[in-house]
């Protein structure tokens, strides 16, 4: 099977309730960017990029495109077999993980639907039918955030994720405090500074909050700070911005920079890296989660099937921008989460077939 046609298409997600707030970023709306390949067998798979914004990592959506226009051409007649399409890319472009990730979920998606299997299964086999997700709230003030974490653990989230950072780390500290008055023991709690404290902020939060059993996730900048306050410490760390490529998050993971990773899966180029991620994480127990970063149901599915065959005890859960967003683009089989779950979509691929009304003519289009 090979590949015959390339459609790009750009779609705006409007986010709910609007602004989402991180330490670096506040999102409005999410400017997505879909594959369409078609193989020589006349069947289709879809893969999506959605960078948060141009801030939150070294990604934006129009450069996702022009990425992707740029390696199209030489893909039409390329067999769709994700780890010689990964090789066929880097040949025609250096870097860029976060657009081949769009080729490579089309890819699964392609060649789930061509043998009936589900993505699940492609990569390895399928752990759980229910994969556990996390609720993220933004920055907020402490009762705000206290009762949302408060709202999210009575749906069924097993997992609170607390963002910070970008203003005084006493309210950063006031928030924490808050939210475990309220929840403590209810549900797990990761703390994500999104790079957002210098290491004189996460000492001090650590210090500070030596009862309270949540991980730091990404609290600082750089890879040479975590290492800098990694010893300081009582809470364990967790990697996420840093891990820019399976090269990194194999560093971080056999010095043991860090406990566990927040891993974005378009970050690490698409599915078939972040199976080659679960499967190191796995060889040193390090616990990990499966994130989209953010985009519609097409990343949403994908994270989900990835999610479902990490070993249950190390999977943080999948984080999926849906409860931010409005609408599927699957009117049937669409992702969502309930009770703080996502069942894992059935039909063959990645089991959502997108609605391509929705995202009006392509922007460019190859072969055929
Ligand atoms: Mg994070």
């Amino acid at each position: 099977m090979r590949i015959a046609e390339v459609h790009i298409f750009q779609h705006d997600l409007p986010v709910r309730n609007g602004p989402y707030t991180m330490a670096n970023a506040q999102v409005w709306a999410l400017d997505t960017t879909l594959v369409r390949m078609v193989s020589d067998t006349g069947l289709e798979g879809w893969g999506e990029t959605c960078p948060v914004g141009p801030t939150y990592a070294e990604a934006h959506a129009k450069g996702a495109r022009a990425a992707l226009m740029e390696m199209a051409p030489g893909l039409i007649g390329a067999e769709v077999v994700p780890l010689t399409l990964h090789r066929a890319m880097n040949r025609l472009l250096n870097g860029h993980n976060y657009a081949k990730a769009a080729v490579d979920i089309a890819a699964f998606d392609l060649i789930g639907k061509a043998t009936g299997l589900r993505v699940a299964d492609l990569l390895g086999g399928v752990a759980t039918e229910s994969v556990p997700s996390y609720y993220a709230t933004g920055v907020g003030e402490p009762d705000e955030i206290a009762q949302i974490a408060a709202e999210k653990v009575a749906e069924g989230y097993p997992r609170l994720q607390i963002k910070v950072g970008g203003r005084p780390v006493e309210v950063d500290i006031a928030v924490i405090r808050k939210v475990w008055e309220t929840v403590g023991g209810k549900a797990r709690l990761a703390v994500d500074g999104n790079r957002g404290w210098a290491t004189r902020d996460a000492l001090r939060v650590s210090r500070e909050c030596p009862d309270i059993p949540f991980i730091m996730e990404q609290p600082c900048n750089t890879i040479d700070e975590l290492r800098q306050i990694r010893a300081q410490v009582s809470h364990a760390i967790y990697m996420d911005e840093s891990a820019v490529d399976l090269g990194a998050a194999i560093s971080a993971a056999g010095t043991g920079l860090v406990d566990g990773f927040g891993m974005k899966l378009t970050r690490i180029g698409g599915l078939q890296r972040m199976a080659a991620f679960r499967d190191i994480c796995e060889a040193r127990s390090l616990p990990h989660t499966c994130d989209d970063s953010w985009g519609g149901d097409i990343i949403a599915a994908a994270c989900t099937h990835i999610g479902a065959t990490v070993n249950p005890r190390l999977l943080e859960g999948v984080w999926l921008a849906a409860p931010y967003i409005e609408g599927n683009y699957d009117p049937e089989n669409g992702i969502g989460i309930e009770g703080g779950h996502i069942a894992l979509p059935q039909g063959p691929g990645l089991g959502v077939v997108p609605d391509a009304a929705q995202f009006g003519p392509p922007v460019a289009s190859f072969g055929g």
